[in-house]
């Protein structure tokens, strides 16, 4: 394990890259001002799986909705002895497929040399003098901060 005063290795651990883990990743690296930060991605599974999706509203552009699945422009209601269908306006009902959206963002990070992956999952979070240090089924990694969206057990 990297002694807990050396420098930390990377500036910003990502414990988890799921949805809030990978959407992070994405704007650190679209951030113009943390360009020469380092980031690191713990994350145990492969993600290779649609297992969910994401539905969101919006009335002005939104960065993840080009790998939208759907848009609903119209809501409908309807029972026995009535029906409105109302036109959303400027507004979108969208919904993005988990597995587009790893994807997605795993093609935007594959080639920034800010971003490594690793896969294995942390057993150990913990502060140092220096930052965090963290242990995992992968290895003992440092950083200055870390962001932990690991679920709750
Ligand atoms: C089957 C299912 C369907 C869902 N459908 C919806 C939906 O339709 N709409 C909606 O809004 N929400 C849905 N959710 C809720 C969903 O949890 C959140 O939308 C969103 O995924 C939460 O983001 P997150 O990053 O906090 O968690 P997640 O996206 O779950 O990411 C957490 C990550 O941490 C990783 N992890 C676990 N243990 C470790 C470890 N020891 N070390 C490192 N990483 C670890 C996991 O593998 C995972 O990738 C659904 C959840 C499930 C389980």
């Amino acid at each position: 394990m990297p002694p807990s005063n050396a420098l930390p290795e990377y500036d910003y651990l990502l414990a988890g890259g799921g949805a809030a883990g990978l959407s992070l990743a994405y704007h650190i690296a679209q951030e113009p001002r943390l360009a020469g930060k380092r980031v690191l991605i713990i994350e145990p599974e492969a993600k290779d799986q649609n297992d969910r999706t994401w539905s969101y509203w919006s009335d002005t552009p939104m960065v993840f909705d080009g790998i939208a699945a759907h848009e609903w422009r119209h809501i409908a209601f309807r029972s026995p002895g009535f029906e409105k269908v109302i036109d959303l306006g400027n507004y979108r009902y969208r919904m993005i497929r988990g597995l587009d959206y790893y994807q997605f963002i795993r093609r935007a990070l594959a080639d920034n040399p800010q971003v490594t992956f690793v896969r294995g999952a942390v057993e150990i979070l913990e502060d140092t003098a220096s930052g965090v240090r963290v242990q995992s089924s992968a290895g003992a990694f440092t950083a200055q901060y870390a962001f932990d969206s690991r679920p709750r057990t």
